[in-house]
């Protein structure tokens, strides 16, 4: 382990991400091949693409949940990929909220909130509590701290996801198909607090089939299919003018 690589440092670069070169492989199947991709700070990318083409490989591999095959991923100017990076470190800087909400079933909402704060950042009870209840509040979920998930709707468990995510501080979020899972009534409710989020400018990479959000909130669509990106741009771009006939055939498809 090298300690002069200082993760907690502020970045050099401008970016949040950089993807540089990035394959994976499970086996014979390669997922992900030749993956460029760049994030600026406080940028909202949105990455669409059908089933299988490789949107959740890519995000797992920025915050390396998946090892990548080949390539760099650089988030926050540290280099992710370097073997000697204390991935913990990083990984604290990342908050990533998924399809299924994973939170805690044995733990209330602000409990939930609380537990990675007192183990990972060693935040004491009260001030984990604080700042628990300060993210339930910007979620729009105060009054249901003490809920168990069970006793929540399926947007409200996701709300409580990305409060527990941003209790991290993180600089950047990933959000992997956050409202796929949700009963079409509730998915206007987390989009609102992704929309806000957005707004205060945090960095995001959300994998997304909701057109809406991808032409009103992302700085920039990425059109992914079989592990390439087929082309990138403005919404007004990829998704109001696509260039490419693959693009096409998937946008037909979902909107
Ligand atoms: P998407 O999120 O775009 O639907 P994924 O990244 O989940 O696509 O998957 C891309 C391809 O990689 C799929 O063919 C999937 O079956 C395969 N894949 C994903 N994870 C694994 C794994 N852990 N082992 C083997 N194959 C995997
Ligand atoms: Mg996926």
């Amino acid at each position: 382990m090298k300690f002069d690589k200082a993760p907690d440092a502020p970045a050099p670069s401008g970016q949040a991400i950089e993807v540089r070169e990035l394959r994976k492989s499970f086996g014979d199947l390669e997922v992900l091949k030749g993956i460029d991709l760049t994030v600026g700070r406080g940028d909202v990318v949105c990455v669409i693409g059908p089933s299988g083409s490789g949107k959740s490989t890519l995000l797992r591999c920025v915050n390396l949940l998946e090892e990548p095959t080949s390539g760099t991923v650089t988030v926050a100017g540290t280099e992710v990929t370097d073997p000697d990076v204390d991935i913990d470190r990083v990984r604290r800087r990342i908050g990533m909220v998924f399809q299924s909400f994973n939170l805690f079933p044995h733990l209330t909402a602000l409990e939930n909130l609380t537990i990675a704060q007192r183990r990972v950042l060693r935040r004491g009870k009260e001030e984990a509590e604080r700042i628990a209840r300060a993210n339930l509040a910007r979620v729009g979920l105060v009054d249901k701290e003490q809920s168990y998930p069970a006793q929540l709707s399926g947007g409200q468990q996701q709300r409580v996801a990305i409060a527990r995510a941003l209790s991290m501080d993180p600089e950047l979020m990933l959000f992997d198909e956050p409202t796929s899972a949700l009963d079409p009534e509730l998915v206007g409710d987390v989009l609102a607090v992704m929309r806000s989020l957005a707004q205060e400018g945090m960095t995001m990479l959300v994998v997304t089939h909701e057109m809406s959000f991808a032409r009103e909130v992302a700085d920039r669509v990425v059109f992914m299919d079989d592990g390439v990106i087929v082309e990138e741009g403005t919404p007004e771009r990829v998704v109001g003018d696509p260039q490419h006939e693959r693009t096409r055939t998937f946008l037909a498809r979902v909107l």
